[in-house]
């Protein structure tokens, strides 16, 4: 399928040539021409992620270089564990504080992290790496390397640095805000050495990803380094997130459930739009929820209808610490016939004191031990129950918890555990760069990277 530019001045492209682009020429981001229909009674509600992926993704990959290739991209990359988790009823404790007797309804959780860096984003990373790999496979022998950039505000780097670690012709180089990262996110960042440089920059997130849309709308550096992005504004990201809430839709619905409502932690808002195509696709996908922490660009703009881009803030889930995010302009695209605010699309923001109280509360009266992401989305469900709500819902939880375990173990009082593909990396040294927040101060490093070829 082809895909178009947001600002509708470039020319369309092939979706390979628009996951390898990043950004499009007219400094818009790509979107699929058209949102072609499924008919999810059609697909296998049993299915694993890599079947449901190739089904839900297979038009769009149709008629290009990729096709013949999805369903082996699928496998590579999207077989991951990806467990939906009943939540348990609320205990006596939560329901007290609740005033609620009755608050319990039906709600899981879609664990999203038992990918190798333990956040949602090593789906689409990976699946990513795996496209971009194969179409690099066929390029010429002295095409010289990629260079993949990316601004992380903590979990994209990582993500990206291990889909495309140790990858032939790749070269990676993340940058991330030097201090808003978590200690173990930093660590993480540094620890994978060889085709992968980490630089903390001396600025916000925002600034990392303005150096990272600079360097891609410059065309001369674009040449001479080969550059593109693994962000989420990088449509090649966006797609393969869409496979998990069309397979959580499909497992949780159907027998008198007809229709799911899902909250989503947002910062960025890929992952959430993600969830919004799923919908506009045709999975039974109601109202959705965008859980922002104090960061209040989306819920401001769903209050006012005004969209004012301004500042990160740095919260306690700082992976979500975007104060413009990019998606939006793909998610205002979307609607642009249609009033955004009808969309059934709601946005909460809630700060660190509620994030707070929600790990601890989750965890006092479920034994839930959840990150400080997850941990808005949890804490909406909540008001959601309080105010009344007893539909259906799901949760997508976007990191584990140990992650962020300077935030979690003191307010549960006890040690989280990584998982083993954590553990390992960090038992590795760790090393990052410093850079100033300045794109030509990337712009020589990225020069001198295509230099030592
Ligand atoms: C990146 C990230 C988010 C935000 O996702 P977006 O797609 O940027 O909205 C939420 N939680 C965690 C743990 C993340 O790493």
């Amino acid at each position: 399928m082809k895909c178009i530019s947001t600002r509708g001045e470039a020319p369309s492209v092939d979706l390979a040539e628009a996951l390898q682009a990043g950004l499009a020429p007219d400094g818009g981001l790509y979107v699929p021409e058209t949102l072609p229909p499924i008919d999810p009674a059609g697909l296998d509600r049993t299915a694993r992620l890599p079947a449901t992926a190739e089904a839900v993704l297979a038009p769009f990959f149709a008629g290009g270089p990729l096709g013949a290739e999805l369903s082996a991209v699928c496998r590579a990359s999207l077989d991951l564990p990806l467990p939906v988790v009943a939540l348990h009823e609320a205990g006596p404790s939560d329901r007290a504080a609740d005033g609620n007797p009755d608050s319990a309804a039906e709600a899981w959780i879609l664990e999203l992290f038992h990918g190798p860096t333990a956040a949602f984003k090593d789906f689409a990373a990976r699946f990513l790496a795996e496209c971009m790999g194969r179409l690099a496979e066929r390029e010429a022998d002295d095409a010289g390397a990629r260079t993949i950039l990316v601004a992380t505000s903590g979990d994209t780097g990582a993500a990206v640095a291990a889909a495309f670690h140790g990858r032939p012709r790749f070269r990676v180089r993340i940058l991330y805000p030097e201090g808003r990262v978590s200690p173990l996110q930093a660590h993480q960042l540094g620890a994978f050495g060889g085709n992968v440089t980490a630089y903390r920059v001396a600025g916000s997130f925002d600034d990392c990803q303005r150096m990272v849309k600079a360097a891609l709308n410059d065309q001369d550096l674009r040449t001479r380094a080969r550059v593109s992005t693994a962000n989420s504004i990088c449509i090649g990201r966006l797609l393969p997130q869409v496979a998990y809430y069309a397979q959580a839709a499909l497992q949780l619905t159907g027998s008198g459930r007809d229709e799911l409502q899902v909250v989503v932690p947002t910062g960025n808002l890929g992952n959430a739009l993600a969830c919004v195509l799923a919908r506009e696709l045709g999975f039974p996908i109601g109202d959705i929820w965008l859980a922002t922490n104090a960061n209040r660009t989306l819920p401001d703009y769903f209050a006012s209808g005004d969209y004012v881009g301004r500042d990160g803030l740095a919260t306690l889930a700082n992976a979500m610490d975007v104060g413009d995010p990019s998606n939006f302009e793909r998610l205002a695209w979307l609607y642009r016939d249609r009033d955004l605010r009808d969309a059934r699309i709601h946005a909460v923001s809630v700060p660190d004191e509620a994030i707070r109280d929600r790990i601890r509360r989750e965890h006092a009266s479920r034994g839930l031990v959840i990150c400080p992401h997850t941990a808005c989305a949890m804490e909406v469900l909540a008001q959601r129950r309080r105010s009344g709500d007893r539909r259906a819902f799901l949760v997508a939880a976007t990191a584990h918890p140990a992650k962020f375990a300077e935030v979690v173990e003191p307010l549960i009082g006890r040690a989280v555990e990584p998982p083993p593909a954590l553990a390992d990396l960090l038992s590795r040294p760790s090393r990052a760069e410093p850079l100033e927040p300045d794109p030509d101060a990337l712009r020589r490093e990225l020069l001198a990277d295509a230099s030592t070829e």
